[in-house]
């Protein structure tokens, strides 16, 4: 596995290997990696000829008191599985290099950037889409593979993609769990021993939902309401959002309508700020 730092060292590498003819994927990560990562680069694996994966704790996505600082970090370990999971090029360039001095162009991807996560997290996703924008521009991917786990980011990457025509395609991978059903997270680490099985009752209330809706259940008002409650009766907990949204859209919806619902939230154990959600079918 190669490591590049510098982003014209790795145009330059994108550009050789896309005049020779290599499919390139690519999968943005900022790093800390687990299981899920380790599946995306997996499947760029298997729909590129070079896997590119991008480590990079992007300043620009984290608000003023979030995290930043404190965002688990360990480069050795991530290089270890990054190359075990069989990324071919590892780019992992600093915050001087992808934000030189006098840096000053931002992308927007105006109204679903200001709902949901961006409500709670102003300016993030416009970190995201100018991140995710330079790191295509920089490894210049035929595929870019990104997880169902951040749904509203898939949305916001596949709006910028096609509002600024870009040759790429994106390919949503599902999301990875543990054994008891919470999603895998790099945050998880910060789960304190009494914080992380309350966490589960997350995941329990996304399947909860999906049962009832399976039975016909098509309440909106009621099934939230018992989502919030199974979350709430596993202990302490702040519940940021619970939303129904129509998918193809990523707007809120009153209704549980054919084809699909997507059903995402968030919630806060202790400073541990986790997110979730479930794609159900409805016929
Ligand atoms: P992050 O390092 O958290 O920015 O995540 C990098 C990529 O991995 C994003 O596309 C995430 O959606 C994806 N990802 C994170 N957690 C999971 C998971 N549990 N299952 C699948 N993909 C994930």
């Amino acid at each position: 596995m190669q490591i590049i730092w510098s982003s014209k060292e790795m145009q330059d590498t994108a550009e050789q290997l896309r005049s020779g003819g290599k499919r390139i994927g690519v999968v943005p990560t900022m790093g800390f990696l687990h299981q899920g990562h380790l599946s995306l680069i997996g499947l760029a694996r298997r729909e590129s000829d070079v896997v590119v994966t991008t480590i990079f704790v992007n300043p620009a996505q984290f608000g003023e008191g979030e995290d930043f600082e404190r965002y688990p970090r360990n480069f050795d370990r991530d290089r270890e599985l990054a190359e075990g999971a069989g990324t071919d090029i590892l780019f992992a360039p600093d915050a001087m290099e992808m934000y030189p001095e006098g840096h000053a162009t931002f992308v927007n991807v105006e109204g679903v950037s200001t709902t949901l996560e961006g409500a709670f997290r102003p300016g993030h996703f416009m970190g995201v889409a100018t991140i995710v924008l330079k790191l295509l521009n920089i490894t210049k991917p035929h595929v870019a593979v990104f997880g169902q786990k951040d749904a509203q980011q898939v949305f916001v990457v596949q709006k910028m993609v096609t509002d600024l025509n870009l040759d790429v395609r994106i390919h949503v991978a599902p999301i990875v769990r543990e054994e008891d059903g919470l999603a895998l997270s790099s945050r998880n680490v910060y789960l304190q021993p009494d914080e992380r099985p309350r966490a589960t009752a997350l995941y329990r209330s996304l399947r909860h939902a999906e049962t009832q809706i399976h039975d016909g259940e098509r309440s909106v008002v009621k099934l939230k309401k018992e989502m919030f409650d199974i979350i709430a009766q596993a202990g302490p907990v702040q519940v940021d959002y619970i939303a129904f949204l129509e998918p193809s859209r990523f707007r809120e919806t009153a209704s549980v309508e054919p084809p699909s619902l997507l059903i995402t939230l968030a919630a806060r154990y202790g400073t541990t700020r986790l997110i979730d959600n479930i794609l159900i079918p409805v016929s």
